[in-house]
């Protein structure tokens, strides 16, 4: 029936989320109480509650959970992880999945994910967070007319702040020795590599 939605299920997908995210080998405990959705400030901003999110990852719903905004929209106030009465890490398994997200393309619309992505731009490159940089990164990576319209919408908050000295002009600032730095990251990146590879 043209525009019915249909749904994919991947019925081995509990399984790989429980032997590839940190803290989901305890998911089968969940008992769907309730708890954590009850718990969260911000659940009616979110596409699925964590309670409802544990259930389709069950159901093998992987487009759907990877896809769902709860991952980005998570604050990590962590009220789910201390209240469940099963002792399940609700926060660090919802922050295992977006990073998941990220790696297979799904997260690219979200703008938790795209500041994210400038952020971690500019730490890997400079060694600290370049507030004019990450903005702009930030802004231009929705497109550019959304670019040009941020930036004209801010314009006069960020001549403020450099009035106040609380932006600064020029080069960006930089820590000594970058190379030992990202010699660091290149090595994470591949223990990182070498993990996923484990878990296949
Ligand atoms: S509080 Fe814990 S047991 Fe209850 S639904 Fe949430 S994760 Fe499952
Ligand atoms: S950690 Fe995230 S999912 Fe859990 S209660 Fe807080 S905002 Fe909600």
């Amino acid at each position: 029936m043209a525009g019915a939605e249909t749904a994919t299920y991947d019925l081995g997908f509990a399984k790989w989320v429980a032997g590839n995210i940190s803290g989901a080998d305890k998911l089968s405990m969940c008992m769907q109480c309730g708890m954590c959705s009850g718990s969260c400030p911000i659940g009616t901003q979110m596409d699925h509650g964590p309670r409802k999110l544990i259930m389709m990852i069950r159901a093998g719903m992987r487009d759907a959970v990877l896809s769902a905004n709860t991952l980005w929209n998570c604050t990590q106030c962590y009220n789910c992880t201390v209240r469940c009465p099963r002792g399940i890490p609700v926060t660090e398994i919802l922050q295992g999945l977006a990073t998941v997200a990220v790696a297979e393309g799904h997260a690219g619309g979200e703008p938790t994910a795209r500041f994210s992505e400038a952020f971690w731009w500019s730490l890997a490159k400079f060694g600290r967070t370049d507030e004019r940089l990450v903005t702009s990164r930030f802004y231009f990576s929705a497109g550019l007319a959304e670019g040009v319209r941020k930036s004209r919408e801010n314009l006069a908050i960020a001549l403020r702040m450099i009035k106040a000295r609380r932006m600064h002009l020029g080069a960006p600032h930089k820590i000594k020795r970058r190379k030992n730095l990202q010699a660091i990251l290149a090595k994470a990146r591949e223990i990182e590599a070498r993990g996923a590879g484990e878990g296949d």
